[in-house]
């Protein structure tokens, strides 16, 4: 059996990373749709979508999941109907769609795909927004994230950027 997860992974944290775990327990393979991605650059969304998938891929190698794992990019559209044809268009076929995004729930239940929710691990510090606060502070983040995803995210001088993206502009505009 194979299954759907869909994310933005801004950054790909632990509570990811144990969701993954979580659903290679139920599923044989598994395709990782890396969602938004033309967004990058941004206080929200820091990435591009080349790196999320560089991110993942090294944190699903070192646990040897990588094998079971099919990474895919899938930018937005501005038509929420068509958006699991979308999905279908650019990912291999899935039987179930591992998901706790209401949106996502809704619209591939409408097309009689079966959705499952998957449990939130540690959800008070595994947080993209919350992990991304702690990196703009100068708070440990570090231990929030795959040892691989933080390796990565220094050697792209990650901080620095989300630091720069966050300065206002002189007409008082953040990025
Ligand atoms: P999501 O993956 O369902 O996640 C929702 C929230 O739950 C996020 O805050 C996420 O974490 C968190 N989360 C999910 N699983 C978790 C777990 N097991 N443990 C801990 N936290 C977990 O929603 P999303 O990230 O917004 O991804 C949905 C994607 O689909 C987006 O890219 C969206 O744009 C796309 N989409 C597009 C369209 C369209 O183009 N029309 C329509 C529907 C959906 P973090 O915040 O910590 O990452």
């Amino acid at each position: 059996m194979r299954g759907l997860f869909v994310g933005r992974f801004q950054p790909f944290h632990n509570g990811h990373m144990k969701a993954v775990e979580w659903i290679l327990g139920r599923c044989d393979e598994l395709v990782i749709a890396v969602g938004s991605t033309q967004r990058s650059f941004n206080r929200m969304e820091v990435f591009t979508a080349g790196e999320r998938i560089e991110m993942m891929r090294r944190a699903l190698k070192a646990r040897k999941l990588d094998g079971r794992c099919i990474i895919i990019p899938v930018s937005d559209i501005n038509n929420n109907a068509l958006w699991v044809s979308h999905v279908n268009s650019l990912c291999p076929e899935f039987d179930v769609v591992f998901s706790n995004n209401p949106l996502v729930k809704l619209l591939f239940s409408e097309v009689g795909k079966k959705v499952v929710e998957v449990p939130l691990f540690d959800r008070k510090s595994c947080d993209g927004s919350h992990i991304r606060k702690l990196m703009l502070s100068g708070a440990k983040w570090k231990e929030l994230v795959p040892k691989e995803v933080a390796e990565f995210i220094i050697q792209k001088r990650g901080i620095e950027r989300l630091r720069s993206i966050s300065k206002e502009d002189k007409y008082g505009v953040v990025a």
